[in-house]
C-alpha cells in the first residue's frame, strides 16, 4: 500500500497557477528553441507547450521514430532532428541546425536525461560504467549545451538555457544515488554558469520535478517491482497520481514557459523545485 505524507509547495501552487492554454498570450512569439530529449515525456510536453506560446521548435533525441511522430503531431513549428547529446558534435550540429533553419536561437532547453541501471546504492559494488554514461548524459551534457548555445547566442546578448535537474538533485532517495549524483552536478553547472553569461546576457536556470509521469517513471517503477505485471504499475502510478505525489509532465513544461518567458526576466541561477503536491513513500508491493 501506499503511505502519504503532505508537503507544502508553495512554490508549485504559484507557477500551477501560470496556466497559458486559457489565454490568448504568446509568450514567446518569434522564439527558437532547441529542447533535449524533444521526443517523449517532459521533453515534448514542453515543445507543445512552447509552440500553443508561439515559439518554433526543434526536437533533439535519439528515439528517431518516436521524435519523426511527436514533431508531425505537433504541427508545423515542431521539427525533429537527431542528436545524442553525449556527443558534443551532435550538440554543436543541433544549435547550429536552429541557427541555420530559424535565423537564431532563443532558448536551448538541456533535457534529455536517463536513469541507468538500477539499484544503484550499493557502494561496495558501485557500477563505474553505470556512473560514467548517466553523468555524461545528465550532467555533462548540461555544460555541453550551455558552451553551443553560449557560442550563438552571446553574440546576440539574448537567450535562455534551461537544464531539467531532479528534486533528487537536492535530496537523494533510495536506488538512484548515482542519478541524484548527476542531477547535484546539473544544479551546480547552472549555478556555476549563471553569473558569467549574465555578463552576456543570458540566463541559465535548473527545473527539478518532483515524480512526473512519464516513460522514464515506469521504468523506474518497473525495476524497483520487477515481479508486479505491466498494468499493475501503471495502476500504482494511476493511485500515485490521485494523491497528488506524481504529477503530468504538462506542469513542468508550465515551469519551463515561466523561465523562458520575459516574465523571468530577472531570474538567473534559479533551480525552480517542483514537487507534487504531496510525496508518496511506497512501502510494499501493489
Ligand atoms: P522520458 O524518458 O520520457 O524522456 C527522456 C528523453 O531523453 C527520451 O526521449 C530519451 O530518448 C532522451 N534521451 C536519452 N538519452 C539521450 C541522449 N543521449 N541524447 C538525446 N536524448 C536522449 O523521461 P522524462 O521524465 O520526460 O525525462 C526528461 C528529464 O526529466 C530527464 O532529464 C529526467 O532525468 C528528468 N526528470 C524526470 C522525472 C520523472 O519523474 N519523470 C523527475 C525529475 C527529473
Amino acid at each position: 500500500g501506499y503511505s502519504v505524507y503532505k508537503v507544502a509547495d508553495p512554490v508549485m501552487r504559484f507557477v500551477s497557477g501560470f496556466s497559458t492554454a486559457s489565454n490568448s498570450v504568446k509568450r514567446l512569439a518569434g522564439k527558437v528553441a532547441v529542447i533535449t530529449g524533444g521526443a517523449s515525456g517532459i521533453g515534448k510536453a514542453t515543445a507543445k507547450e512552447f509552440i500553443e506560446n508561439g515559439a518554433k521548435v526543434i526536437m533533439a533525441d535519439v528515439q528517431d521514430d518516436l521524435g519523426h511522430s511527436a514533431a508531425a503531431e505537433l504541427g508545423p513549428d515542431a521539427s525533429y532532428t537527431r542528436c545524442d547529446v553525449s556527443d558534443e558534435t551532435q550538440v554543436a550540429a543541433a544549435v547550429d541546425l536552429a541557427v541555420k533553419r530559424h535565423g537564431h536561437l532563443d532558448i536551448l532547453y538541456n533535457n534529455a536525461g536517463v536513469m541507468g541501471t538500477m539499484p544503484q546504492d550499493d557502494m561496495a559494488s558501485v557500477d563505474l560504467a553505470n556512473f560514467d554514461r548517466i553523468m555524461a548524459i545528465n550532467a555533462r551534457a548540461a555544460l555541453v549545451g550551455i558552451k553551443h548555445a553560449a557560442r550563438v547566442m552571446s553574440p546576440r546578448r539574448s537567450g535562455v538555457i534551461l537544464c531539467t535537474a531532479s528534486d533528487t538533485g537536492i535530496m537523494p532517495i533510495p536506488n538512484i544515488a548515482l542519478y541524484a549524483v548527476s542531477k547535484a552536478t546539473t544544479i551546480a553547472i547552472v549555478r556555476a554558469a549563471a553569473e558569467p553569461l549574465s555578463r552576456h546576457g543570458l540566463r541559465v536556470n535548473a527545473i527539478s520535478p518532483h515524480g512526473t509521469r512519464t516513460a522514464m517513471m515506469m521504468h523506474v517503477v518497473s525495476q524497483m517491482y520487477p515481479g508486479v505485471s505491466k498494468d499493475d504499475l501503471e495502476k500504482m502510478a494511476d493511485t500515485a497520481m490521485d494523491a497528488g505525489a506524481v504529477m503530468e509532465p504538462e506542469y513542468v513544461a508550465r515551469a519551463a514557459l515561466y523561465l523562458a518567458s520575459d516574465e523571468a526576466k530577472y531570474v538567473n541561477g534559479h533551480n525552480l523545485v517542483r514537487l507534487a503536491g504531496k510525496v508518496a513513500v511506497i512501502t510494499g508491493a501493489a
